[in-house]
């Protein structure tokens, strides 16, 4: 492709009303250099000019209206400041009040008693009766009589621009000189003819002019519409090509049969029944790592569904095909957690089994680092000093990370290690992700779900309380610990440079402690200002039921597994958010006991906050829960998504546009089932555009 410069990538200061005063705020503000960014710098709503609104119906939630009446008095009333024009407009219904306390001269130079005039403005109401301040009017004419009939465009615009005349509806004169320049050559189709006229989307010329100046509410929506399907569209077919392309011409480590030790271990060490999910997830991972090229898998499984057991036996089969594995996790205690639990699960059986932190010393350090560059340990735990140069592998064929969130994207990015075959990875998470947004943020990865729990588990009971019932609860985890059980006592610590937070956590240590003295009891206390050691130690010390209550912060949030607890109380719940709050309620139900939740909060709550708990008690289903934190925060704020940039959508909202995404996905599975390289004749400009657009965003992050 070879066109001539579009004049879609003129300098904006070329745009006639712009010059380069303007143009250097347009591009600081608004990140517009060129005519193309202007043209998608989309309005945020319209005016409706569209009708005639009689004086009368006019009320408070109207925020403009259009009138037409003739002009029955004027009049400048006041002094000095208070001096302002006052007119009165009557129609069949009623008379309005038109307000100027400025330009007074010149308007009412140019107005007539008697005459008739279409005004525009802003309602308000005085003594309740309307009145317009510095409406926008004009003689009414045969055109106009029935209104102006435009859909007025506002733009986003800041207070640097609004000072240089740039407002939401004065950028829209920027607009409307602009798109008589630009014509359908410029905005060609790029979506196939098929898929266009199945879903009766307006050309893309056309949707890029009427998204600013539609005729009618319905072209706007149709023009919206399409534009939003193709952002939604293009994201994903780049994603989806990405994944094909590595299904397709990576070059993988084979795990081609099932051998000695996963059928031993399946057979006769294997602790309880796998549930379906664990089942069907394995089978995928079989499969995908049977076909000669890298898999690249997200394994989502709500807390407790039993990940750590799929990770084993996909490091059995990592081992009965010569290969070496890794399992790292976010935290030291993770770590030793999987290996204590990994040990024991393999102790009947001939299997080498490691952990290396930043904590092994160094002798022993020194073992390990030898056994795994000769290859003679298959199966290596550890925490990110797993990825340490040092650390060579003979053969490493498969990389689990666990808890994938508390993991950057650049360590992720590490473990694509050195060698000519690139290991299998495996990212567990037990951080729910909506549905919209895994296709949408991680459509280049692989994606199996557990959405079972094994059985038997008996669902964590949970209540919201107000501080007043505090004894209460206090008397109720007291009966639980009575019975041999342990509870958690968790504080909000969100920043931990948080004074007050940590002030009163402490203040909340001191509260627990005095309902529960020693040496009847024994209190570990957790928190983010701890030295490592510290830490460890009161986490072992509850772990092992040295002391039968936590008071901590989030930092025990992820994969922290004491079956015996069975109460956690939630100290200031409302300032959680809902995916945080369902990882800390897992910490609980873990053993065969009853387990209980308790949410403590104030009286003055805010909605959302109100929302929040109300969810909280309503529901233990993950998925559930990171559908309404999507909905309720926005996709910004999801927690592991927002370096992703994937979600940056111009226009589509993955929360709102759902039905949309899902249109967009099932066609994009559909060509590239059908044209995986959309080399066909009607793909063509598709592919041709994603390479143009490529192309250019690198560019443009040079410039
Ligand atoms: P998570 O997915 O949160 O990492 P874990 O792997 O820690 O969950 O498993 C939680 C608990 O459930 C562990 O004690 C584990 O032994 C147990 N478990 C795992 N799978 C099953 C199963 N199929 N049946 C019964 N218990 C299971
Ligand atoms: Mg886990």
């Amino acid at each position: 492709m070879n066109a001539a410069p579009s004049i879609l990538q003129s300098p904006i200061e070329y745009l006639k009303g712009v010059g380069p005063l303007r143009a250097d705020l347009l591009k600081k503000e608004l990140g517009i250099f060129t005519f193309g960014d202007l043209l998608e710098h989309f309005p945020y709503r319209h005016l409706d000019k569209t009708k005639v609104d009689a004086i009368a119906s006019i009320n408070y939630q109207q925020d403009f209206v259009q009138v037409k009446g003739r002009l029955i008095d004027m009049e400048v009333i006041g002094a000095n400041r208070g001096k302002r024009l006052v007119a009165h407009l009557k129609d069949a219904t009623g008379v309005l009040e038109l307000v100027w306390f400025q330009g007074i001269n010149w308007v009412e130079k140019r107005l007539v008693i008697g005459s008739d005039y279409l005004v525009f403005g802003k309602p308000t109401f005085f003594m309740s009766k309307p009145q317009i301040t510095h409406p926008e009017i004009d003689v009414l004419t045969p055109d106009n009589a029935e209104g102006k009939n435009v859909l007025e465009p506002i733009y986003p615009t800041t207070e640097k621009l609004k000072a240089k005349g740039l407002n939401g509806r004065t950028i829209g004169k920027l607009t409307a000189a602009l798109l008589p320049q630009v014509h359908e050559k410029d905005i060609p189709e790029i979506l196939p003819d098929a898929v266009v006229q199945k879903l009766q989307l307006p050309h893309r010329y056309k949707a890029y002019l009427q998204v600013h100046f539609p005729p009618d509410a319905g072209s706007y929506e149709a023009a919206l519409n399409r534009l939003k399907f193709e952002e939604l569209f293009l994201a994903q077919l780049r994603m989806a090509m990405i994944k094909s392309n590595r299904h397709r011409f990576s070059k993988g480590i084979v795990f081609d049969k099932v051998g000695a030790l996963f059928n031993t271990f399946y057979n006769e060490h294997l602790p309880f029944e796998l549930t379906g999910a664990q089942k069907r997830v394995l089978k995928e991972i079989r499969v995908d790592t049977a076909r000669g090229h890298q898999m690249n898998r997200l394994l989502q499984g709500d807390v407790g569904s039993g990940k750590t057991m799929v990770a084993l036996l996909t490091m059995l089969l990592a081992a009965d095909n010569g290969y070496q594995s890794c399992l790292m996790a976010p935290t030291e205690i993770l770590a030793q957690q999987h290996y204590n639990s990994i040990s024991k699960l393999l102790q009947k059986m001939e299997v080498k089994v490691g952990l290396l932190t930043g904590s092994t010393p160094k002798k022993e350090r020194e073992v390990l680092l030898k056994e795994l560059s000769e290859g003679t340990m298959p199966i290596i735990i550890g925490t990110h000093a797993l990825i340490e140069d040092k650390v060579q592998f003979k053969q490493l064929g498969l990389s689990i990370i666990d808890e994938q969130h508390r993991f950057g994207v650049a360590q992720r990015a590490e473990l694509k290690l050195k060698g000519a075959l690139q290991p299998h990875i495996l990212v567990m998470t037990a951080t729910p992700i909506p549905r919209t947004m895994a296709m949408t943020a991680y459509g280049d990865l692989d994606y199996s779900v557990m959405d079972e729990l094994p059985p038997g588990r008996k669902p964590i009971t949970t209540v919201h309380r107000y501080e007043q019932a505090r004894p209460a609860v206090m008397d109720f985890v007291k009966q639980e610990i009575a019975k041999g059980r342990q509870a958690y006592f968790i504080y909000p610590l969100i920043e931990e440079s948080s004074k007050l937070d940590f002030e009163n956590l402490m203040k909340g240590y001191e509260e627990v402690k005095a309902f529960f003295p020693e040496p009847q009891y024994y209190i570990s206390m957790v928190h983010g200002k701890q030295k490592p050691e510290v830490k460890e130690t009161n986490m072992m010390r509850f772990k092992t039921g040295d002391t039968q209550i936590m008071v901590s912060t989030t930092v025990i949030e992820v994969g922290v597994d004491v079956p015996n607890a069975s109460v956690m109380v939630i100290e200031s719940a409302q300032r959680f958010g809902l995916s945080q709050l369902h990882q800390l309620r897992g910490r609980v139900g873990r053993g065969s006991e009853q387990s209980f939740c308790i949410l403590l909060t104030g009286k003055q709550l805010t909605q959302d906050g109100r929302e929040r708990l109300k969810i909280m008690t309503a529901t233990n289903d993950g998925f559930l829960i990171s559908e309404k934190d999507l909905e309720l925060r926005g996709p910004g704020d999801i927690e592991g998504t927002r370096q992703s940039g994937m979600l940056d959508f111009k226009l589509a909202s993955i929360v709102k546009d759902k039905p949309l995404l899902e249109a967009a996905s099932y066609i994009c599975r559909e060509l590239l089932e059908r044209d995986p390289d959309l080399s066909s004749a009607e793909n063509l400009r598709l592919k041709n555009y994603l390479q143009l657009k490529k192309g250019k965003t690198e560019w443009s992050k040079v410039a």
